[in-house]
């Protein structure tokens, strides 16, 4: 006799994490490729030396270094052990089983992942192209939709949507659904058709925006996050769901000095220098043949499909890079993904992927 499991559990599509080869050059989380600011790990170590008392539950000076940056009172906000928890407790907060959860697909596999687990129906509305269909998965909500996830920009194709489909879209849906903005990747936007989720809350109070200190500010190691929503009832919500303690107390102290101005102008510093670089490697990968979307993202998408229409093999791609040094995601159904990392990196990369088109 073994335990008796939920039968959910056996259907479960995994999280499959990017690989880690000692001595490869890991493209296959989205990570920062720079390790944390001198002054950052210096608050760490600091902190490490109370790692016998349980954390700020409520992250209070976190909470209001975020209220200040953004201008809103604390009970708009919620901090989570990684924005992913805050995506696990919102469907928690908001689906009961048979309830549905609409997201675009291929977008980020923690989601449907995360509605299983939960007992809600997944409804993945298809990719116009690479981009979000965002009329389509508005006709997708129906009476039982609790929640709509919207990955802006998209993880892994790295699209965005503009304002005008978006306010459009926000515009269709019941202000009674929860719709889930995943700015995982919003640092990196640079096209100016894109729209910051944190504008639209007033007019959208069924909107919560989600952020993460692990992208652009390079802790993803800690496990922090946050949410900004304009009806406390949302934030409320996810700090019901959370498990107590789950955010420790080094991830919020460097969260906290990762917020310092001083921080925040060396940390823009190191993005524009990836959204440098993915504009060159997005063009270096043209050059060679393959069909690249507009990635407002810190990575680059490379589609399944012929090769003189630009597209690729995934599974043949990721080991033709793993032969040559370098880890990249791919999704054997759809595409590879390549984080953009420093010029070093990225050159090697590059020159992998030449020597794959020959
Ligand atoms: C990386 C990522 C996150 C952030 O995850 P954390 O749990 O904060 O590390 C959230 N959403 C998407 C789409 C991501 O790609």
């Amino acid at each position: 006799m073994t335990v008796r499991l939920r039968p959910t559990l056996a259907a479960l599509p995994a999280y499959v994490p990017g690989k880690s080869v000692p001595g490869s050059i890991k493209l296959a989380s989205n990570e920062n490729s720079y390790g944390p600011l001198p002054h950052v790990l210096e608050r760490i170590a600091a902190a490490a030396e109370n790692v016998n008392r349980y954390p700020d539950t409520n992250s209070s000076e976190l909470m209001d270094a975020l209220a200040a940056k953004f201008g809103i009172g604390s009970d708009r906000l919620v901090v989570g052990c990684g924005s992913v928890s805050l995506c696990q407790q919102l469907v928690f907060a908001t689906a009961d089983e048979g309830d549905e959860v609409v997201f675009g697909w291929r977008s980020f596999e923690a989601y449907p992942i995360i509605s299983a687990i939960a007992g809600a129906t997944a409804v993945k509305v298809p990719l116009d192209g690479q981009t979000h269909d965002l009329r389509a998965m508005a006709a997708a909500v129906t009476d039982r939709t609790r929640l709509v996830f919207v990955c802006n920009p998209n993880n892994p194709t790295g699209t965005a949507v503009s304002g005008a489909a978006l306010l459009r879209f926000l515009d269709e849906v019941p202000s009674d659904v929860l719709v889930v903005l995943d700015e995982a990747y919003h640092e990196f936007v640079t096209d100016p058709s894109v729209v910051d989720g944190t504008t639209l809350l007033e007019r959208y109070p069924n909107v919560i925006v989600l952020r993460t200190f692990s992208k652009a500010y390079g802790l993803a190691g800690l496990r922090i996050g946050y949410g900004i929503a304009a009806d406390p009832a949302i934030t409320m919500a996810v700090r019901q769901t959370q498990v107590p303690f789950a955010v420790t107390q080094i991830a919020q102290v460097a969260a906290l000095a990762s917020l310092e101005p001083a921080a925040e102008r060396q940390l823009a510093e190191r993005v524009a220098e990836v959204t440098a670089e993915r504009g060159r490697v997005t063009a270096e990968l043209r050059n060679a043949g393959y069909q690249v979307p507009d990635s407002e993202a810190n990575f680059v998408w490379l589609t399944n499909g012929p090769a003189e229409a630009g597209g690729i093999d995934a599974t043949a791609f990721a080991a033709g890079c793993a032969e040559r040094g370098l880890i990249v995601r791919a999704f054997a159904d759809s595409g590879v993904r390549v984080t953009i990392s420093n010029p070093a990196e990225n050159d090697k990369f590059v020159s992998a992927a030449h020597e794959l088109r020959a």
